[in-house]
């Protein structure tokens, strides 16, 4: 299985460094119909589960797909992290 470096912005997640680094050891994404069948309830280790149920699911645009590794983080942010995000997603935002 190749290494992969996963980057990410959603700061308020458990998994979340900074660097914009997920620390996660694996993450599941999926298509956004298939992560709505289950809310709050998928991850990395439902996959083979999911699949078995549902196949292969198909999207058309990257909008479509979403980290259901996804957690709330219970704990403080890193200082100054709402800051420094804000002015990524205003130079981000910029470019488009
Ligand atoms: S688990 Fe998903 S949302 Fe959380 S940091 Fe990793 S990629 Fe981002």
């Amino acid at each position: 299985m190749p290494q992969l470096e996963v980057y990410c912005t959603v700061c308020n997640c458990h998994y979340w460094a900074e660097g914009e680094h997920c620390t996660a050891e694996k993450i599941l994404i999926t298509t956004d119909r298939i992560g709505q069948l289950y809310p709050e309830s998928l991850d990395a280790a439902d996959t083979a589960t999911v699949a078995r149920q549902h196949g292969a699911s198909e999207a058309d645009a990257c909008m479509e797909t979403c980290c259901k590794t996804f957690r709330v983080r219970t704990n403080r942010r890193p200082a100054g992290t709402p800051q420094k995000m804000e002015g990524k997603a205003r130079e981000l935002a910029a470019r488009h």
